[in-house]
């Protein structure tokens, strides 16, 4: 059955923040907006370095009772959160759309996503705990076990909150960590009190999982938290490198999924119309705000005429507009910081000599899907992230000119190659530096049983996985027994 009061703001939940309850912030409250209308949904309370303290030192106490509740009942409560996320699936659908900007089928995917993230992560805690190793030395027994890693604080950005939140919180709790999310103050409520509502309902013991809104006053003092263990982050490069460097400092446990620039290959027997329907949907889905987005389109020279063509007319035809009508295919840009900074980018790209073949004017927030041909290293849209619903063609010769320009990105997050000959794309695909590569497909594809992760500028080398998690989220222990001490020379 679908209920209805999840997230209607009450007493019970607004303008505050959830840790060991639901508490007074230290740092005020803000807005929560709908952002393709800007109506106020209801405000939250932001977290101020003295909450993160707080929360910090009672998780530590909770997480040590959860480390010994066996891995199984810890499954249990990560298998009925999963429930609890499709039972109240319409509502949290309604509240991504509402809060992030995105359209109804992303929102609903992501939520089912979320659902199946979460149910794989209960899986975890059913799995062996550690192996009995093999040991040079008779009579000793050696057993290697996972132990957690303790109190885990994970940032999360706007984009896709439930998606990112849930694949971090689902793998840690299960492996016996407590949790301190802290969602994008522009998305509180979906990447935030969403989780917070459906663990009590689940019956999450209190104090093991925190919900601190804030910016980055507030992810700053998390990731400097002594209590804090290990920061789970998903964010932009700028923000990873200064997180990462402040870890580093203190040799505290950092996973980094950061940006992307990612190339998608068309090589030029490839089916043309078919790699253009692709193309759309890897660079506007979601407004092109996905770190996955099909960010460059590589395409032969001698086709390139037919799929800019093709791929103007898709995004033409798309419908651009507030994505609580079901017919939008398009929402709106997140905040007008970042439209203008999409504004920027196309216009740098045309002064440097790159047409407009379709699109390239902004109304507000919604910015039309946009596709430009005579792209070329050195213009923004072909160097940076663009964040918009914007596809750059820039056209090659041969494969090896191909892979030269996908490499030439400090990111390494997607890449995709097109082609009909497989093992054509195979050897294109085999020199690409991309933590993901499809052949025949596009960019932005996401399962939980694959293992996402970048190189480069887009991370340091951690992936999200049933193949990673456990990995991710748990330490290696060494324990030996003998049955007496043995003799030592001295
Ligand atoms: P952002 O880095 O500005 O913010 C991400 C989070 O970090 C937010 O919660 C923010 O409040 C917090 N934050 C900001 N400054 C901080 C600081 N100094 N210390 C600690 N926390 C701080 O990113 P964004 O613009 O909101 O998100 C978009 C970016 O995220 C894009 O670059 C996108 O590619 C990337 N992204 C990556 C993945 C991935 O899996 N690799 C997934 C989604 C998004």
């Amino acid at each position: 059955m679908t209920t209805k009061k999840l997230l209607t703001p009450t007493d019970i939940w607004s303008a505050k923040i959830y840790s060991n309850g639901w508490r007074d912030p230290g740092l005020g409250t803000e807005e929560v907006t709908e952002k393709a209308t800007g109506a106020t949904l209801g405000e939250i309370g932001i977290a101020s370095p003295e909450d993160v303290s707080v929360a910090a030192a009672t998780a530590r106490e909770a997480q040590k009772e959860w480390a010994k509740t066996p891995g199984p009942r810890r499954g249990d409560v990560l298998r009925e959160f999963s429930r609890l996320m499709l039972v109240h699936a319409d509502e949290l659908a309604d509240q991504i759309v509402r809060e992030t900007g995105s359209i109804r089928a992303k929102a609903q995917w992501e939520v089912h996503m979320s659902a199946r993230e979460i149910l794989e992560a209960g899986a975890l805690g059913s799995q062996p705990l550690g192996v009995l190793t093999a040991s040079a030395e008779a009579g000793r027994q050696s057993i290697a076990r996972r132990i957690p890693v303790g109190v885990i604080g994970v940032i999360t950005p706007w984009n896709s909150p439930f998606i990112l939140g849930s694949r971090a919180i689902g793998p840690a709790l299960a492996m016996g960590n407590a949790v301190i999310l802290k969602p994008d103050s522009q998305t509180p409520v979906a990447g935030g009190v969403s989780f917070a509502r459906l663990l009590e309902e689940a019956g999450l013991p209190p104090g093991l999982f925190h919900v601190l809104p804030g910016g980055a006053e507030t992810g700053a003092a998390l990731v400097k938290e002594p209590l804090v263990d290990m920061i789970s982050f998903t964010g932009s490069t700028r923000v990873g490198r200064q997180i990462g460097s402040i870890a580093g400092g203190q040799l505290k446990r950092v996973s980094l999924e950061l940006g992307g620039n990612n190339p998608y290959i068309v090589l030029d027997d490839a089916d043309i119309e078919a790699a253009a329907s692709a193309g759309a949907w890897g660079a506007f889905f979601h407004q092109g705000q996905i770190c996955l987005t099909a960010g460059r389109h590589l395409v032969h020279e001698r086709i390139a005429g037919a799929y800019a063509e093709a791929l103007a007319r898709k995004a033409k035809a798309l419908v651009v507009g507030d994505p609580f009508d079901e017919k939008v295919q398009v929402g709106p840009i997140i905040n007008e910081r970042q439209a203008a900074n999409v504004d920027r980018i196309v216009a740098d790209t045309l002064v440097k000599g790159a047409k407009v073949l379709t699109g390239g004017s902004p109304n507000g927030l919604f910015f039309e899907p946009t596709v430009l041909t005579g792209v070329r290293p050195g213009m923004a849209a072909f160097d940076e992230e663009i964040f918009g619903p914007v596809a750059p063609i820039t056209t090659f010769r041969t494969d090896d000119e191909a892979v030269e320009l996908a490499n030439a990105s400090e990111y390494g997050l997607a890449a995709a190659v097109a082609s009909a000959d497989l093992a054509r794309a195979q050897r294109v695909a085999d020199r690409l530096h991309s933590g993901v590569i499809h052949i025949n497909d596009q960019t932005v594809l996401h399962e939980v049983y694959g293992p996402i992760g970048g190189v480069g500028a887009s991370g340091n080398g951690f992936n999200h996985s049933t193949l990673t998690n456990a990995d991710q989220f748990s330490e290696w222990q060494w324990i030996t027994t003998r049955s007496h001490i043995p003799a030592y020379p001295f």
